[in-house]
């Protein structure tokens, strides 16, 4: 099963970028993020076998997150897949050090591979037609706070229409 650890947003800050998600459609096309699926991904674990799945819900029930307060204040893109999403200018120390942290307790767990960059965002929009982020700053700029806490651990199903998620355990 394809699994993911990701942090996800409070009602009113999913209504937020839910408005963002729809400006951004209109601007650059593409397939726009279900409002159910907004998050932001600290830890990409990929397939994991589903008899390691149960030591992994453990694992997750035991984090405790000190949490934080993310700044959003950025658009921004990844051309190769034509991703549009929203971010921060600057890095985000709470934010590192918590996926940092998370990072070594995978490994010790043996599951995934930690990547060499990380680069928070919320993915608003996928196989965008046109990156029209210039437009999108000047038109909506960017200042949303996510006051976070909570790890989700999120299992990715394939849908004709683009990925689904279905959360499987909540940290502390
Ligand atoms: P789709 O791949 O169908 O467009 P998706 O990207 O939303 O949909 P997944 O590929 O299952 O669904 O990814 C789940 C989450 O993990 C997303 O936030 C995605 O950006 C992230 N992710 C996927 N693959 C990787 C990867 N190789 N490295 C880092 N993060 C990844
Ligand atoms: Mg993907």
């Amino acid at each position: 099963m394809r699994l993911f650890l990701a942090l996800e947003p409070p009602d009113d800050l999913r209504e937020r970028l839910a408005t963002l998600a729809d400006l951004a459609q209109a601007r650059c096309g593409g397939r726009r993020m279900p409002d159910a699926s907004l998050h932001l991904t600290l830890a990409f674990l990929g397939e994991v076998d589903e008899g390691r799945l149960s030591a992994l819900v453990e694992w997750v029930g035991c984090q405790a997150p000190t949490g934080g307060i993310w700044r959003l204040d950025r658009w921004g893109s990844f051309r190769r897949p034509g991703n549009v999403w929203v971010g921060g200018r600057t890095h985000d120390p709470a934010l590192d050090a918590l996926q940092a942290g998370l990072w070594n307790g995978l490994e010790a767990l043996g599951l995934g591979v930690r990547p060499t960059r990380f680069v928070p965002h919320v993915t608003l929009l996928r196989r965008a037609e046109r990156m029209a982020i210039g437009p999108l700053e000047a038109q909506a700029p960017v200042a949303l706070d996510w006051r976070w806490q909570r790890l989700t651990l999120l299992r990715s199903y394939t849908e004709q229409d683009g990925a689904r998620y279905k959360a499987l355990a909540h940290s502390a």
